[in-house]
């Protein structure tokens, strides 16, 4: 008799989405009829823009229903160049971009296609946790660099320089920081880039938050970088414009680099979908409706802030991005405070430990839920935590 069949050994090792586990959990208890505040996902609150629906809709009309070109539409490469031009004062063309299935695969892409078994890429964490996962299942090892509280989460490049070895092919940068909201400065990407170039590793920089920073201005890696520097730019559309759904983001790099992912990406996907393409086209156009939903997302960390100030738990104010991650009150696990917040009082978190070691006391809350729903999210948090501080009198 033949065993069972079997699965590749390093899907085994990697555990399921942690952030999936609450959000099946919230799901759970949303099904019997209860509250929940969705504090857990990183789902913008907005409906995506009329106008990028339209231009779907007409693209779908005129039958652009087949498959798209490999690397997107033309039109569509052109015009990411072009938007991350003007940002960033950057020389780019279409051939540094690929359009991809969300940033999500624009980032397996590119440790997929730079890792092997055997080699390390560098995290910092906490961290998204795909940047820990993702590579395990190359069969490469995840050195993960702790950042600290006390300095805002932000990374010190200096921790980096005795990590780097032989085996290390990349090192992988998140600015603004899912879950932290810490920020790289341009100083700091110069070091990095430094230590890339003089390593000869890649640098993997996720920039998908950078029309969300509230305390100074996001600086791009594309600001400081030369065009054939080893460096792959990650973005996508998900949550500058509220299409989590639509599955789209890019990546870019030299257009000979962009040309190896480009295999990678033929033999998975083929192409992004087609006719979407053409709404993230529309999508690149709009300036008011990105700048409102961010303004938006201003004034939700302003009042979560104040909600965890008003109990008293420990956080960093995020730089960036729409997350706050904050400490977990009374030295209870993070796994066990989330699981009680979310029975309890029906407050959907993230426990820290997804996002790397050491950060088991630690829970993330995400601020992009609705207006409404933070409201009364952060009332139903204070009167769980602790009675509000009552105005001076
Ligand atoms: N990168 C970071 C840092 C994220 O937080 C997320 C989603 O939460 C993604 C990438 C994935 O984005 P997309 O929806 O474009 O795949």
């Amino acid at each position: 008799m033949p065993g069972a069949p079997k699965f590749n050994p390093a899907l085994s090792a990697v555990p399921a989405s942690g952030i999936r586990r609450i959000a099946n959990a919230a799901e759970a208890r949303r099904e019997r009829g209860l509250p929940v505040y969705a504090f857990h996902l990183g789902e913008p609150g907005f409906d995506t823009p009329e106008p990028i629906k339209q231009a779907t809709l007409q693209a779908l009309q005129a039958g652009q229903v087949h498959y798209a070109p490999n690397a997107g539409i033309p039109e569509l490469r052109t015009a990411i160049a072009d938007d991350l031009n003007r940002r960033y004062r950057a020389n780019l063309e279409a051939g540094s971009v690929l359009v991809t299935v969300g940033a999500c695969e624009a980032l397996a892409l590119s440790l997929l296609g730079v890792l092997e078994p055997g080699q390390e890429v560098i995290v910092p964490t906490p961290c998204w946790p795909n940047y820990l996962h993702l590579p395990r299942l190359a069969g490469a090892e995840v050195v993960e660099v702790p950042t600290r509280p006390e300095e805002g989460f932000r990374l010190q490049v200096s921790q980096l320089e005795g990590l780097i070895s032989p085996r290390t092919r990349a090192i992988v940068i998140n600015s603004p920081n899912n879950p932290t909201g810490a920020m790289l400065g341009a100083e700091e990407l110069r070091a990095l880039l430094e230590l890339a170039r003089e390593h000869g590793v890649w640098l993997i920089s996720d920039e998908i938050y950078q029309d969300f920073s509230y305390t100074r201005p996001h600086v791009s890696v594309l600001e400081v970088c030369q065009p054939d520097d080893p460096v792959i730019l990650v973005g996508g559309f998900s949550k500058t414009y509220a299409m989590t759904g639509w599955r789209l983001g890019y990546l870019v790099t030299h257009p000979s680099y962009a040309n190896v992912l480009l295999k990678l990406h033929q033999y998975l996907v083929t192409s992004a979908s087609h006719f979407p393409q053409w709404g993230a086209l529309r999508a690149l156009s709009l300036r008011d409706e990105p700048k409102a939903m961010a303004e938006a997302y201003r004034l939700r960390r302003e009042r979560v802030i104040r909600a965890l100030e008003r109990v008293g738990i420990q956080f960093v104010a995020p730089e960036g991005a729409f997350y706050v991650f904050a400490r977990v009150p009374g030295g209870e696990g993070g796994d066990r405070f989330c699981e009680r917040m979310l029975l309890e009082h029906g407050l959907g978190f993230v426990p820290g430990g997804v996002f790397g070691q050491g950060y088991e006391g630690w829970f993330r809350l995400c601020f992009a839920a609705s207006a409404q729903e933070i409201e009364e999210g952060m009332v139903c948090l204070e009167a769980a935590l602790g009675s509000p501080i009552k105005p001076p009198r």
